[in-house]
């Protein structure tokens, strides 16, 4: 059964570890990322941005992914099925859907806006025992087409909206989605020292996770950062691993070319690579 994040984040935070969020794209994927986390006794949260929740059919197909895969797989981790970056609607929509988890990024309205309607969010997310995630301050880079200029949250912004009752927040402290630039300047610790202090228990998400060096990771894990989001990577290992296939003629020899042949190098290298984060994120044997 899907839970909310909030008691997997709650301990992660108490316990200076975090857990990741492995956005998903389709079957192989989902399938990947919830054996992993079952091998290696880890809690683990699958995200889905808007424009994957498209690609896949739907929310709904997806719930009934996934649902099926805990119960076929036999999955007793702790498992969130949480939206990434949603529009107000697209929350309403993953809400009715049966996620267990939203995120509300408000973050390109005006702070009055971003209040107003995390509000809502918050008391629909409470009645239905969910989780929320809201954002302060745009994380940079691109992501489904929502551009983020990369800056620095506020950290007294930060408070007022994890005054408001949400579950966990992200805020902006250097970080970019996809590959990070060569004169990229790092993250911002000052910043996040303050807003950890302003916020006390409120678990904080680190967006971006792809190419941050392992040293700042942890820094940020232990200054309350308890959820990082992790995407790129795996599709990076993904298809690096497929292209090694192909190159190598593989799909042309025997029955080279059956899909689940073709994906299997694919399907391991994003096992390898949640495997990874999750001993980098001190998740192993936490669920
Ligand atoms: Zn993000």
């Amino acid at each position: 059964m899907l839970v909310s994040a909030k008691e997997m984040l709650t301990k992660a935070k108490a316990g200076k570890y975090a857990v990741g969020q492995f956005n998903i794209n389709n079957l192989e994927w989902t399938k990947a990322v919830l054996l992993t986390a079952q091998e290696n006794n880890s809690p683990v949260i699958l995200g889905v941005s808007e424009g994957a929740g498209k690609y896949m059919a739907g929310y709904k197909t997806i719930v009934g992914m996934v649902n099926g895969m805990l119960e076929e797989l036999k999955i007793t981790v702790p498992v969130a099925l949480h939206l990434d970056h949603g529009s107000y609607e697209g929350c309403l929509k993953c809400i009715e859907a049966g996620f267990s988890s939203i995120m509300f990024d408000g973050s390109h309205y005006p702070i009055e806006e971003n209040i107003a309607k995390t509000k809502e969010l918050v008391k629909i997310t409470a009645e239905k025992g969910m989780s929320l995630e809201a954002e302060v301050g745009s994380i940079g880079g691109e992501e489904d087409g929502v551009v983020g200029a990369g800056e620095v949250a506020d950290p007294n912004e930060c408070k007022m909206i994890a005054d408001l009752g949400v579950t966990m927040l992200a805020a902006g402290i250097g970080n970019i989605h996809g590959k990070y630039p060569a004169n990229w300047k790092g993250l911002d610790f000052d910043v996040l020292a303050e807003i950890q202090k302003l916020t006390g228990e409120m678990p904080l998400v680190l967006h971006g996770g792809t190419g941050i060096p392992e040293d700042m990771i942890k820094t940020a894990i232990s200054l309350g950062v308890s959820k990082i989001n992790v995407n790129t990577e795996c599709q990076l290992s993904f298809a690096a691993a497929t292209r090694k296939y192909v190159e190598a003629g593989k799909d042309l020899e025997g029955k080279g070319f059956d899909p689940r042949k073709l994906l299997a190098p694919g399907f391991e290298a994003i096992k390898a690579t949640v495997k990874e984060k999750m001993e980098l994120f001190g998740s192993v044997n936490k669920a």
